[in-house]
């Protein structure tokens, strides 16, 4: 007998999402971001699964990155950030891999490495611009001194990358004005761009570019608060399951679990749920916050503890200990459980803890 605890992972699903987005531009290339050990879903089995799929992936270190290629991924690795130290550049040549580069010590240690290694590398550089997100990258205006800069080095190709601030808010301008800064860079540069997240591949078709970068829409979450015709095809990947492990009626005014804050004030039924904040549950979830009981809603009561959090069952008078319980996933989408725990649905995904068992479908 164990915890019932597990986080189902459906690669058929993560496989469907990736077609579904690279079918969005059929004449670009989609690459799969695959950090923070690919949103919390397992990179290596995310990779193994997207192997066929996708020409590259991405990661957000070196180690990220390490990890893949010593469980055997072969396929070209962008890394997100670059590289933190000039140490970790004999790696990366050695590698391969695809190095985004987004300041100008970045410039400075690149030159002065392959100064000291005196032979060439067949660096593949995307050059992060600053097109309106304000956290990494180069001002356009300063972009021509840094092409300049990094030609010397004769790499084997270059791109220019940025990323989107607000392509999940369908009606503000700044997508619109970070396309057309792209759109005016690769004008001038004559360099092929990318600077689609999920969002942006969904729904700005004129970000998608030569190469999209989706994360979280590979795991099926739509970063759109409404409906969106793209993002509604999207299939979950991780569904979050439980059981119930005890029941109880409780007389009228019972106050539940922690600092009592859940209060009944005619008395029910509360079930108690093996899943908790020690398991990355958020315990911010308000009371109310839905939970899938025999693929019922049944509302959260009381605070979420480290291992369990309880629910009243009051609507379900026929739920027995052992019932199945959905915390997130196929019938319960995160982005939904999220907004209950004023965060979104990445947080819930990336924040899964190590002693969940995935179990991949
Ligand atoms: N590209 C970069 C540079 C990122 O930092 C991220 C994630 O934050 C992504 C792409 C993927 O973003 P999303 O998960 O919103 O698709």
């Amino acid at each position: 007998m164990t915890r019932p605890l597990v986080a189902d992972i459906n690669l058929h699903a993560l496989r469907h999402n990736f077609a579904l987005i690279q079918a969005l531009n059929p004449s670009g290339s989609t690459l799969a971001v695959l950090k923070a050990d690919a949103y919390g879903h397992g990179a290596l089995p995310a990779a193994q699964a997207l192997a066929d799929l996708a020409p590259a992936f991405a990661v957000a270190s070196l180690e990220e990155a390490q990890a893949l290629r010593q469980q055997g991924i072969t396929h070209p690795i962008l890394l997100l950030e670059g590289f933190f130290s000039a140490d970790e550049l004999p790696i990366i040549a050695e590698q391969g891999y695809w190095l985004m580069i987004h300041s100008q010590w970045q410039v400075e240690a690149l030159t002065a490495y392959q100064a000291q290694i005196q032979q060439p590398t067949a660096w593949t550089l995307w050059i992060k611009v600053d097109s309106g997100m304000h956290r990494l990258g180069f001002a356009p205006q300063h972009l021509p001194s840094i092409l300049a800069k990094l030609e010397k080095l004769a790499p084997q190709s270059m791109l220019l990358a940025s990323h989107c601030a607000r392509a999940d808010e369908l009606d503000h301008p700044l997508t619109q004005q970070q396309i057309s800064c792209m759109q005016e860079l690769a004008h001038q540069t004559g360099l092929p761009v990318s600077l689609a997240n999920s969002a942006a591949s969904l729904a700005w078709p004129a970000a998608r570019f030569t190469w999209q970068r989706p994360g979280i829409a590979l795991y099926g979450m739509s970063p759109f608060t409404g409906p969106q015709p793209e993002a509604d095809q999207l299939q979950p990947v991780m569904t979050l399951r439980s059981a119930l492990i005890a029941i109880q009626d409780y007389p009228a005014g019972s106050q539940i679990g922690y600092g009592g804050r859940g209060v009944l004030p005619e008395g029910g039924r509360v079930g108690v749920v093996a899943c908790g904040y020690g398991d990355g549950y958020p315990r911010q979830a308000v009371e109310g916050t839905p939970v899938l009981v025999n693929g019922q809603r049944c509302p959260l009561i009381g605070r979420v503890s480290m291992d369990m959090l309880m629910v009243n069952l009051s609507h379900l008078p026929q739920a027995q200990v052992g019932d199945q319980v959905e915390l997130w996933g196929a019938r319960l989408p995160a982005q939904e459980v999220a907004r209950y725990c004023d965060t979104i649905s990445y947080t819930l995904l990336t924040g899964l803890l190590p002693r969940v068992p995935r179990r991949y479908l």
